[in-house]
């Protein structure tokens, strides 16, 4: 199973702050050939690549994180997502410092940048990867696991001890304009309580009420949601960029339960060494398509 290679049409560019730095950034997407995959470009660190791939994840807490050296680019998992869901499967990510902007908390301000940039194919094909045995990965009473199909759907659960939140469900079948419409409104979820404990960290420096859904203990701060369900939404959107990190698209049933980045993570991790198992040897999946089918 294959499917087509795309980039943009045009270079497009959106500025902001970032949700855990508060630095403000640009990002410019530029057109990249067939083969070269999605890749951050330090544009203000002399064009320092850094692969979109697992392989250069380098921090996951409460948001993912690629790096080279001492270089990084953080929160990239909502544009990810966004790229993902638009197809696009070559692009260079221009960026000038350390964090892609969070915009509105979700991923539709990306989606609007890719559409305005318009996608096109590039005659040439990617397999898709289509793993061949349930792949589980759990932690306590988080787990997530995947069971082979021929297209992508995601089952996620979440059960967060609040009272506006408590159990959502969500069943996604994977396809641009659902994502439009279903996730990509879906926006970021902070909790007023750990504000200052994230900050004393270092994070949330540039999380406000413009960016994120903000609870207190007992309900929404700057209300109404956008969407019913939008937090467990949200992190379909989130996994979505996880995924995007294997570098190819997938297929298969995945369903999550009260997970997080650093489990989609891991579970991104144990997908990559089973086809290498599959591959009967350890040649990255990038260059090796031989468990394609
Ligand atoms: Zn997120």
């Amino acid at each position: 199973m294959y499917v087509q290679r795309k980039t943009i049409n045009a270079n497009v560019s959106i500025t902001g702050i970032g949700l855990h730095s508060g630095i403000y950034t640009k990002v410019e997407l530029h057109p990249a050939p067939a083969g070269s995959g999605l890749t951050f470009v330090r544009a203000d660190l002399h064009g320092l690549r850094i692969p979109a791939l697992q392989a250069s994840t380098t921090a996951l807490d409460y948001a993912t994180t690629v790096g080279k050296d001492d270089v990084s680019v953080g929160t990239v998992e909502h544009l990810l997502s966004a790229i993902m869901a638009c197809g696009v499967t070559d692009l260079d990510i221009h960026i000038d410092g350390p964090e892609v902007p969070i915009v509105d908390g979700s991923a539709l301000p990306f989606m609007h940048l890719i559409d305005a940039a318009g996608v096109r194919e590039l005659g040439a094909e990617v397999p898709v990867l289509r793993i061949k045995e349930p792949i589980e990965v759990v932690d306590g009473e988080k787990s997530i696991r995947i069971t082979p199909a021929n297209r992508l759907v995601l089952k996620y659960k979440i059960d967060f001890d609040h009272p506006v939140i408590g159990k959502e469900a969500m069943h996604f079948d994977f396809e641009h304009d659902n994502f439009l419409r279903k996730i990509a409104p879906a926006r970021t979820l902070g909790f007023l309580r750990d504000v200052e404990k994230l900050r004393a960290a270092g994070l949330a420096r540039g999380g406000s009420v413009e960016n994120c859904v903000v609870l207190d203990d007992k309900g929404i701060v700057n209300g109404p949601l956008r969407l019913k369900d939008e937090f467990v939404r949200h992190k379909i959107l989130d996994l979505l960029g996880d995924l995007a990190l294997i570098g190819r698209p997938i297929v298969g049933e995945i369903t999550a339960h009260r997970a997080g980045h650093s489990l989609h993570s891991r579970f991104v991790g144990e997908i990559l060494r089973a086809v290498d198992r599959q591959s009967g040897d350890n040649v990255g999946p990038a260059l090796q398509p031989a468990w394609a089918d």
